[in-house]
């Protein structure tokens, strides 16, 4: 759900993960093979220097390899809502195998209720954004209804969560933080700051409202499109 104050629908892509995934079980496989060559029928107290050392340095790669896979997929179940321990145990056990799975994951529901409502308005607001965008008119024209579309399912979708959570008697609104963001320039290497945004808890990086998207300062106190309140 990423974002229940929010029509639009931004799933969360870990295929890199699977991707690693396929390389890692690929590499185990290879890693197998030349093993068994290798070391097949060789008494293991009578190995060479040589063998000893690679049959060594193959255990800790596979060691580090396991911790760096386990801090990794620990890291993906947070941020899909699912549980931490046992993916950690998964990735532990088969790591390549849960790599593979993991990637293909979409986010769970913290209250399925409430994932309702929103998956309803989300349908709705692709629906009419699709009819709009397939009717022939001018292209400022659409591209001032699309904008009028989106503020009014915005509002909608707000209005029925506010709705929902007054229901369940813990009637909140979103929390939205500024917050500052380190974010590495993977072609140079270089660190950067910026500011981003935060709504309970989850951070979007730009400084859009993350309901709406409208432009938002640091200064303001609640969105000035769909006054989400900015703290
Ligand atoms: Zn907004």
């Amino acid at each position: 759900m990423r974002n229940p104050y929010s029509v639009s629908i931004e799933s969360v892509d870990n295929s890199k993960a699977t991707k690693v995934g396929f390389l890692l079980l690929a590499a185990s496989i290879v890693l197998y093979l030349f093993d068994k060559n290798t070391f097949a029928n060789t008494n293991p107290f009578n190995l060479t220097l040589a063998q000893t050392l690679v049959s060594w340095a193959l255990l800790v790669a596979t060691i580090i390899v396991r911790i760096v896979v386990v801090v990794w997929v620990s890291n993906i179940a947070a941020g899909l809502n699912r549980g931490i321990l046992s993916w950690a145990i998964f990735a532990l056990a088969f790591p390549s195998i849960c790599l593979i799975v993991i990637g293909f994951l979409d986010e769970k529901a913290g209250d399925e209720a409430l994932q309702k409502i929103v998956d309803k308005c989300r349908a709705n607001y692709a629906i009419e954004k699709y009819v709009l965008t397939k009717s022939e008119q001018p292209k400022n024209e659409l591209k001032e209804q699309l904008k009028e579309l989106k503020r009014r399912h915005t509002e909608l979708l707000q209005s029925k969560v506010k709705e929902f959570y007054a229901e369940e008697e813990k009637w909140q609104m979103a929390k939205v933080e500024f917050i500052e963001v380190a974010e590495t320039d993977l072609a140079s290497g270089k660190v950067s700051k910026r500011k981003a945004v935060k709504i309970d808890g989850v951070t979007y990086s730009t400084d859009k409202c993350p309901a709406c998207g409208h432009r938002i300062t640091e200064d303001m106190e609640a969105c000035p499109d769909c006054e989400i309140a900015l703290k």
